[in-house]
């Protein structure tokens, strides 16, 4: 009976969040399977390695032509399995995944292939250097459900193309859209056990990250961000860990109005505030404060929320339960140390399980967890500030540090702000959609991670880089080598002075108190 239960806890579910519409139960992934996969991966990889990155970009090619074929299928998927709007879908998604794969494609060839490396220094005149980017084997993916398919894919396309296998275990609430993303690359002409997908929850990425992966690409929260990089750390994978966020979100008073207001309330809001680049605070310029409040109160109020599949809505439902409890939680906390409710603030059960109406925060504090945590939920908390000073330290005064957004007209000035603030990416006048300019490195500092993801840095992270040293005087003996002793000394003392002395007599001395060192003799 207990183990009944407990196989039935197991089991993971794909739930139609608008509805709570079961789609289709999976059996996690064993400790077993996870080793078996990353296993078949290992062999698989050298020979997928060895077709060269023009190959292996042509099936990006192929790939790209496939899903562009099928991007409404795909959006509406994405919709059943996670909630966002169909919109949101195509453009936050499918978007990013059609230009992730056209970046790769245009780019990989030039940065994977080999770079001389020219030496300056005399002593090593004698030798050709070169650097070579290459595939670190087999990389983990650990992905979470608020992107499920625009995270895995534009990690996986970035590992593929570099070279390597990879194993993903996606979201427990979003295997189906993984699977499909699989279906789509192996179309394309990546072998099955190139790219392989374990299904499972938290247990199954344990084992992930236990097993014989070269490198570890994680999505996800900071408890379990801190959790993965310490079990990485006692055998030294190497992890790039994309955590949460707090965004700040700071409105000067030169800004314009109607149109920061917009940004902040489709910053918050858009997939429901489940993105870790949403605004999560907002500091607004006392003169603006006001006026503010009331705009974005009112565009609040207007949004649609209801099932994704409507064209008509703007706001879905929350993943699970347990989001739509936390965002309730930090609400609450809210409310109970004196913040004003402008719009918002309660759970729409008439819609269905996971639906929470966008809400509006005045007079919030940093003491509050609304300002502190990660909400993950349709909450705009607004704050006032005075200057300029002030706001850098209230951005700044957070645990995270993934991205930051700056509304004003005077974009010299904010460009200059951006410098002060600590975040991976700062936008000036628009917030959240650089996770769709596929150039751009996404990433955070303090809480929010490690490492990059997306364009060339997110490429670097698939490639360790190993220097190639060739001497082009095989049959000489190199100076530097035995036997030492006091002439060499002084010889390599006047070597020195040759090469960095600050005067050229200095330097001309050198020469001739090193000359020996050109010719040396009878060494060992
Ligand atoms: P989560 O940490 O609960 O889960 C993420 C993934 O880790 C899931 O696949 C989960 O099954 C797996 N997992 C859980 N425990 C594990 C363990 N012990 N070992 C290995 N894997 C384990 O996060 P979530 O709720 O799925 O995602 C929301 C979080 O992700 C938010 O904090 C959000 O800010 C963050 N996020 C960050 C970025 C970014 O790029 N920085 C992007 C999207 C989401």
């Amino acid at each position: 009976m207990a183990t009944d239960l407990q196989i039935a806890i197991r089991k993971i579910t794909s739930v139609n969040p608008a509805t709570g519409e079961v789609m289709r139960e999976f059996e996690p992934a064993a400790e077993a399977e996870v080793i078996a996969a990353v296993a078949r991966a290992r062999t698989a990889q050298l020979a997928w390695h060895g077709l060269g990155v023009q190959q292996r970009i042509h099936v990006l090619d192929r790939f790209r032509e496939l899903l562009h074929d099928q991007k409404s299928e795909v959006a509406r998927l994405i919709t059943h399995e996670a909630g966002k709007p169909q919109v949101e879908a195509l453009l936050t998604e499918v978007m990013v995944v059609l230009d992730a794969a056209r970046f790769y494609s245009e780019n990989s060839y030039a940065f994977l292939r080999d770079q001389a490396l020219p030496h300056a220094n005399l002593a090593m005149k004698t030798k050709s250097g070169r650097l070579a980017r290459e595939p670190y084997g087999v990389i983990g993916i650990i992905s979470p459900w608020n992107y499920p398919f625009s995270i895995p894919a534009t990690e996986t396309l970035a590992a593929l193309v570099a070279g390597n296998a990879v194993v993903l275990k996606p979201s427990e609430f979003t295997s189906l859209i993984a699977l499909e993303l699989a279906a789509f690359l192996w179309k394309a002409g990546v072998p099955k056990d190139v790219l392989q997908v374990v299904v499972g929850d938290g247990s199954t990425g344990n084992a992930l990250v236990n097993a014989n992966i070269d490198k570890l690409v994680f999505t996800g929260s900071v408890a379990t961000g801190k959790r993965i990089a310490q079990t990485a750390a006692a055998r030294l994978l190497p992890v790039v860990l994309e955590l949460g966020g707090k965004d700040p979100m700071l409105v000067f008073a030169d800004a314009d109005l109607d149109v920061a207001s917009s940004g902040a309330v489709w910053g918050a809001f858009m997939n429901a505030g489940q993105a870790c680049l949403s605004v999560e605070r907002c500091y607004v310029h006392r003169s603006l404060y006001q006026p503010f409040l009331e705009a974005c109160a009112r565009k609040a109020a207007q949004l649609r929320v209801g099932n994704g599949m409507d064209p008509q809505t703007d706001v879905g439902p929350l993943i699970n339960e347990r989001q739509v409890r936390n965002v309730e939680a930090h609400v609450e906390d809210a409310r109970l140390h004196g913040a004003r409710m402008l719009a918002g603030g309660v759970r729409r059960t008439d819609l269905g399980p996971n639906f929470y109406a966008p809400t509006v925060l005045a007079d919030v504090t940093h003491q509050m967890r609304i300002m502190r945590e990660e909400t993950f939920g349709p909450v705009l908390p607004i704050m006032p500030f005075e200057t300029d000073d002030e706001a850098v330290r209230l951005a700044n005064d957070s645990d995270f540090g993934l991205g930051a957004s700056i509304w004003i007209r005077n974009r010299v000035r904010g460009e200059a702000l951006a410098r002060r603030i600590q975040a991976g990416t700062v936008m000036i006048n628009d917030a959240v959609s650089c996770f769709g300019v596929s150039e751009a490195p996404h990433g955070g500092v303090k809480a929010s991670g490690i490492g990059r993801t997306h364009g060339i840095f997110g490429l670097e992270e698939m490639v360790h880089i190993k220097y190639i040293d060739s001497d082009r005087l095989p049959g000489m003996k190199k100076v530097w080598w035995y036997e030492y002793g006091p002439g060499f000394t002084r010889q390599i003392e006047g070597f020195l002075d040759l090469m960095f002395a600050k005067s050229w007599g200095k330097r001309l001395q050198g020469a001739l108190r090193s000359a020996g060192v050109l010719t040396r003799k009878g060494k060992i």
